[in-house]
């Protein structure tokens, strides 16, 4: 098998070749520098799978025999971040260059594993060929020298990436247990790709999906925005649900709405995310958090009624806090994030009053835009609202004036979330 390859072979097997534009110049910059001073440097993982892949890298990732105290001495604007492992961060006006010391996997070290066999310190250096075992998938581990022009393949990437496939480095159950994230990055890189998975990674996943608990809340909640922030978040959950992963992440909490509705609405509120990265709008994870546990707050709040005959207000608070606290042990939402989903919850109730002075003040709060788009993903997921998004889309439209006659039209009697049976 060949492995080292110039981007004339590349263009020649694969139709395509590396598109040096697209490469970052502060990377070349860093790369130029560490070949300098005696040392060897490589883009390497999602940048070089993008680029070959005909996608736009998303960061540059750099590997070198350096160690981080050499890069450290040799970038003033750097810093050593990491502790399961370090690496360097290389900071620009605009960009942060993440440079990692070529490692290898100590898998002999006991005191490094948990009992699930999960990796728990990696830092020993090695070499390139070591550095390109312990990666994940064989797309990500191709090294590209961008000055010399040189591309080593040791995994069989550049194979896999025109058979559009993701292959594993090793066994993938223990790849899976060493790291459970390596499902979560699997599914997410196949989705954005629309590479295939290999019968095996699938198979893998579907039998160790638990391992996910094993997994830091901070990173977990880290890996949910990269996979549901990346503009194929709806295809990334269907897939998810698919291989059982899903409910680990985040478990269903005693909704009594059909999974069928309960899917409808996170693929809807996915669906207008992936529109909104399309079309370069902002986004946020607050909306896609607020749609994958509305159910779950709604079955809390009922309950809360109903059994423990606290009041509307009351009702709403508490549940929201329970469920949310309950999600945070999983994937750990911060504030910034938390008390916003709550507002767009509260708010789908305040939406309910179209007469007075109420629709007035509901149209002056700061999350009013937010919960209006929120009643819409509800209404296209089949909620039974009595018409209320059409009935704010006027409104919003209206003048001052206008908006005294909607009163004329607003119902005595508001209409109770959720699905009419
Ligand atoms: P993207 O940056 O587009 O989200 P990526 O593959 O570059 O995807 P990074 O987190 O930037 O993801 O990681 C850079 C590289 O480091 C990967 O391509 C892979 O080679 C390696 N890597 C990252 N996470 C893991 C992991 N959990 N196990 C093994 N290798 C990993
Ligand atoms: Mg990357």
């Amino acid at each position: 098998m060949q492995l080292i390859y110039s981007p004339i072979e590349i263009l020649n097997s694969m139709k395509r070749s590396i598109d040096q534009e697209k490469i970052s110049k502060n990377a070349l910059s860093v790369i130029s520098k560490l070949n300098k001073e005696g040392f060897e440097a490589y883009l390497v993982g999602g940048c070089i799978r993008d680029l070959l892949a005909d996608n736009v890298p998303k960061d540059f990732d750099i590997a070198t025999n350096a160690h981080p105290s050499d890069i450290r001495q040799i970038f003033r604007n750097s810093r050593i971040v990491g502790k399961r492992f370090q690496i360097v961060h290389v900071r620009f006006e605009r960009e942060i260059i993440e440079v990692s010391t070529f490692r290898r996997l100590d898998t002999k070290v006991i005191e490094n594993q948990s009992d699930s066999g999960m990796i728990l310190r990696d830092n020993s250096f090695g070499s390139l060929e070591e550095d390109s075992l312990r990666r994940d998938f064989g797309i990500n581990a191709i090294y590209y020298n961008p000055i010399s022009k040189q591309l080593i393949d040791l995994q069989g990437g550049v194979d896999d990436i025109s058979r559009k496939v993701i292959k594993s480095i090793g066994p993938i159950d223990l790849r899976l247990r060493e790291d459970p994230v390596r499902m979560l990055r699997a599914i997410r890189i196949s989705e954005k790709l629309e590479f295939e998975l290999e019968n095996d990674i699938k198979e893998s996943i579907r039998i160790e999906a638990h391992l996910i608990q094993d997994v830091s809340p901070a990173r977990l909640f880290e890996e949910s925005l990269k996979m549901f922030m990346g503009g194929y978040g709806a295809r990334v959950f269907l897939k998810l649900k698919e291989l059982d992963v899903y409910k680990w992440m985040f478990p269903n909490n005693g909704s009594p709405v059909k999974e069928s509705n309960l899917e409808l609405l996170i693929r809807k509120a996915l669906e207008s995310t992936d529109q909104r990265v399309l079309r370069d709008m902002p986004i946020t994870p607050t909306f896609i958090y607020a749609a994958i546990l509305w159910y779950p707050f709604l079955a809390e709040r009922s309950r809360n009624i109903k059994e423990m005959g606290l009041n509307n207000y009351d009702a709403s608070n508490e549940a929201a806090s329970s469920v949310l606290s309950k999600q945070q042990l999983i994937t750990s939402i911060p504030r910034r994030f938390s008390t916003p989903i709550k507002d767009i919850w509260f708010l789908q109730f305040r939406l309910n009053f179209r007469s007075g002075k109420k629709p007035f003040r509901t149209l002056q709060h700061k999350r009013f835009r937010a919960s209006y788009d929120f009643l819409l993903i509800r209404e296209a997921a089949g909620e039974k609202t009595g018409d209320l998004g059409d009935w704010w889309t006027a409104y919003q439209a209206a003048s001052d004036e206008e908006r005294q006659n909607f009163q004329k039209f607003a119902r005595k009697k508001p209409h109770t979330s959720g699905f009419r049976k």
